[in-house]
């Protein structure tokens, strides 16, 4: 038979609401006046009088209703309402449903255990989702109606896993979209450019470490740079371009993208110059050749063919001039 408190109380010879000490003088003041030393045929009173002390220590001393008036079955999820002895613990609950019976104890403890998220969105699609008791169950794996991923319910809010921002392979440095089971770290890192599989951890690793520098100036020769994923692992000498000196990055000033587009301006500036500058001189070339080509051929004979070829000549190399002349300005 299944004690309850109101039987223990009684067993007793207490009233409704004990303190623990009443408890405890009562059980002892019965204890030692049924004693089976003084009178063995006590023995069947005796061992109740026990059993109900064990039972009140055990769930009776709680004193109190419990706030809580509606739980969840812990097995089938049914929303039960407590009565008002289940509530004093009284009775163990019974769920109407599955017909199991649990203690109010671990109906409470399962209640709290449940995720407090009810809504969110989908950490693989962003689709918004509802979520029952059966989702908020802790450990549980949620399958998503939309995109059939499954995920935990504390993912909802990234807990748990990799940012969804970009991450690059620790071996070609390419830009790479984890799934969630990678941003997870529930399997090795995959990448499809170059085949290769990282461990979360070395990846992680490698991703973490990486200079936050994107741009900057070489710190010999002063030429705007910017610094691709694989400049920016630590201790890696980095070699400028121009001068060909190695440097750390930690040693180059980060720039902002606007003092690099300003530097390729210049530099376009600075072609358009030389540019400029070798036209303006060939025209100059072709056009001296020209005009001492046509000054010979005048001196010496008069030769129609000669005319054309100079003219054409005179021509170019003025063209070219002039051309130079307006790109360097
Ligand atoms: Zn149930
Ligand atoms: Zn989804
Ligand atoms: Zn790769
Ligand atoms: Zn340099």
């Amino acid at each position: 038979m299944k004690m309850t408190r109101e039987q223990a109380l009684r067993t007793l010879g207490l009233g409704k609401s004990p303190t623990r000490g009443e408890i405890t003088s009562a059980y002892r003041k019965l204890v030692s006046k049924l004693h089976p030393d003084k009178n063995s045929s006590n023995l069947s009173k005796f061992l109740e009088t026990k059993e109900a002390y064990e039972f009140l220590k055990k769930v009776g001393i709680k004193k109190g209703l419990s706030e809580i008036r509606e739980l969840i079955c812990p097995f089938c999820y049914a929303n039960l309402t407590l009565s008002l002895a289940e509530r004093r613990r009284d009775c163990d609950i019974v769920c109407p449903q599955c017909k199991k019976d649990f203690s109010l104890d671990y109906g409470l403890a399962f209640y709290s255990s449940l995720s407090t998220i009810t809504s969110g969105n989908c950490p693989s699609c962003n689709t918004s989702l509802a979520f029952d008791v059966n989702a908020r169950v802790p450990g549980r794996l949620i399958s998503c109606a939309n995109c059939n991923e499954e995920f935990y319910i504390n993912e909802i809010n990234g807990e748990g896993l990799l940012p969804n921002t970009p991450m690059f392979c620790s071996s070609c440095y390419e830009p790479l979209v984890l799934n969630l089971k990678e941003r997870r770290g529930d399997c090795d890192i995959f990448c499809s450019s170059c085949n290769t599989e990282t461990k979360f951890r070395e990846f992680v690793l490698f991703n973490t470490s990486l200079s936050p520098y994107t741009q900057g100036e070489c710190p010999n020769c002063c030429v705007k740079l910017q610094f691709p994923i694989g400049s920016r692992i630590p201790d890696e000498l980095i070699e400028c371009p121009d001068c060909k000196e190695s440097f750390y990055l930690e040693e180059a000033e980060n720039l902002t993208s606007e003092a690099i587009e300003q530097s390729i301006a210049h530099k376009r500036r600075d072609i358009r110059l030389i540019e400029g500058r070798n036209q303006f001189n060939r025209g100059l070339l072709v056009l001296a050749i020209g005009i001492v080509v046509t000054f010979i051929s005048y001196s010496t004979a008069e030769d129609g063919g000669t005319y054309i070829l100079t003219s054409g000549a005179i021509f170019w190399g003025l063209w070219d001039v002039i051309a130079g002349f307006l790109k360097m300005s």
